[in-house]
C-alpha cells in the first residue's frame, strides 16, 4: 500500500490539538467562502491547528486553488487522492492523517457551520467525550426529495442497526484521538460513518445546529450516490436482507404448498384445476423469488470478495505535511 499517511511517527512529532478534515471533489467555487469563515473561527480558538483538505481527484481547479491558498495559510494541509474515491473514503483518508488531539469533520459547501467547532472542542474537553455529532435541528435548506429520503434512510437504520444511530446526525462531527485511533486500527474497507460511530460505543454528546444552503456549487450526491449509501448501509451493518431472504422463501413455499392443497382438493371434488395462468403465476413467482434471494447473497459475498482482496479504498498521490517531515528527516 502507498500510503504515506499511515506513518506511525506522525503522532508524535505533531504538536497539533484540532485537525479540520475537509474533502473537496470539485469544490472551487465554495472554497473562497469556507476560508473566508473557517480561518477566522480556528485563529480565533488559540489553539495548533491543521486544516486537512483532502482533495478527492477533482478535476476542476480545487487542486490549483488550494495550493495557492496554502502559501498564505501554513495550517492548511493538502492531501490529495489520485483519482475520486468518493466522500466516504476521502474523508477516510484524511482522518487517517489528521495528526490532532481532536479532529472536526467538515463538508467544503457550509452546509454545516465551522462556527460550531469551538463549541464541540469545549463540550468535548469538558465532559470528556470522544465524539460530538453536530445535530441538524433544520434541514429546510434541503429539498422536500432529500428531507423525506433521509428521513425514511435513518427510520430504517434506527430498525437494523439500532436505536443508537442518531437521526439528523450527518458527517459534521468532532473525534477525539481514541476514535481515531480505533479508525486506523480497523481494515481499510469502505465505511459509512454516521453509523460506523455510533456502533464504536464511545461516549458521545450532541451540538445543534441549522443546516443552510450550499453557499456555491451543486451537490456531489446524486440519486445514483444516495442509493449506494443506502445500500452499503445496511448491506455493510446487517444481515436483516439475508434473514428477509429466508422469509421470502417461506412464503414462496407457502403458497406454493397452498396452490398444491388447491389443486388436489379440486381433483378430488372429481374436477382439474384450471391450468395455464396459474401455472405460469407461480413459475415466475418462485422464479422472482430465487433471483432476488440471490442477488441479496450476492451482494453480500461481492463485500466478502472485495474485503478479501484488502485493495485500500483510497490512494494518496501527495500530502504535503508528510513531504515536509520526509525533507526535514533528510536534512
Ligand atoms: N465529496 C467528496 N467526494 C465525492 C463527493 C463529495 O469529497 O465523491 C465531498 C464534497 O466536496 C463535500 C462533501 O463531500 O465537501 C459533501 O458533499 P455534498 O455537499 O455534495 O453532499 P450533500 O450535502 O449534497 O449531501
Ligand atoms: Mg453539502
Amino acid at each position: 500500500m502507498i500510503d504515506v499517511s499511515h506513518d506511525p511517527t506522525d503522532r508524535v512529532e505533531s504538536s497539533v490539538e484540532l485537525s479540520v478534515v475537509i474533502p473537496m471533489f470539485n469544490e472551487e467555487e465554495a472554497l473562497p467562502a469556507l476560508v473566508e469563515r473557517l480561518r477566522p473561527v480556528l485563529d480565533g480558538t488559540g489553539e495548533e491547528y491543521e486544516v486537512v483538505a483532502v482533495d478527492d481527484g477533482s478535476t476542476d481547479g480545487t487542486a490549483e486553488h488550494l495550493a495557492q491558498l496554502r502559501a498564505g495559510w501554513p495550517q492548511l494541509r493538502l492531501v490529495r487522492l489520485r483519482r475520486n474515491s468518493g466522500h466516504q473514503a476521502a474523508l477516510t483518508a484524511g482522518l487517517h492523517s489528521a495528526r490532532g488531539a481532536y479532529a472536526v469533520s467538515l463538508d467544503a459547501d457550509l452546509q454545516d457551520p465551522p462556527e460550531k467547532i469551538p463549541e464541540m472542542l469545549a463540550l468535548a474537553r469538558s465532559r470528556h467525550l470522544d465524539i460530538v455529532y453536530g445535530v441538524r435541528t433544520n434541514r429546510s435548506s434541503d429539498t422536500g426529495f432529500k428531507r423525506r429520503t433521509a428521513g425514511a434512510y435513518y427510520w430504517l437504520m434506527r430498525r437494523l442497526v439500532g436505536t443508537h444511530v442518531c437521526a439528523q446526525a450527518g458527517d459534521f462531527r468532532l473525534l477525539s484521538r481514541n476514535v481515531l485511533d480505533a479508525l486506523k486500527a480497523l481494515p481499510d474497507q469502505p465505511q459509512v460513518y454516521r453509523l460506523l460511530m455510533p456502533w464504536f460505543g464511545f461516549p458521545s454528546g450532541e451540538v445543534t445546529y441549522r443546516r443552510d444552503p450550499r453557499v456555491a456549487g451543486h451537490t456531489k450526491y446524486p440519486l445514483r450516490k444516495m442509493i449506494l449509501l443506502a445500500v452499503d448501509s445496511i448491506i455493510g451493518f446487517s444481515v436483516a436482507p439475508l434473514r428477509l431472504a429466508i422469509w421470502l422463501g417461506a412464503l414462496a413455499f407457502c403458497v406454493c404448498l397452498g396452490m398444491l392443497v388447491y389443486t388436489l382438493a379440486v381433483h378430488a371434488a372429481g374436477d382439474t384445476a384450471p391450468g395455464w395462468t396459474s401455472l405460469i403465476i407461480a413459475v415466475l413467482f418462485v422464479g422472482a423469488v430465487q433471483l432476488v434471494c440471490l442477488g441479496v447473497v450476492g451482494e453480500y459475498i461481492g463485500r466478502i470478495y472485495t474485503a478479501a482482496q484488502q485493495r485500500p479504498t483510497y490512494f494518496v498521490a501527495d500530502d504535503t505535511a508528510m513531504a515536509i517531515a520526509r525533507q526535514a528527516r533528510k536534512t
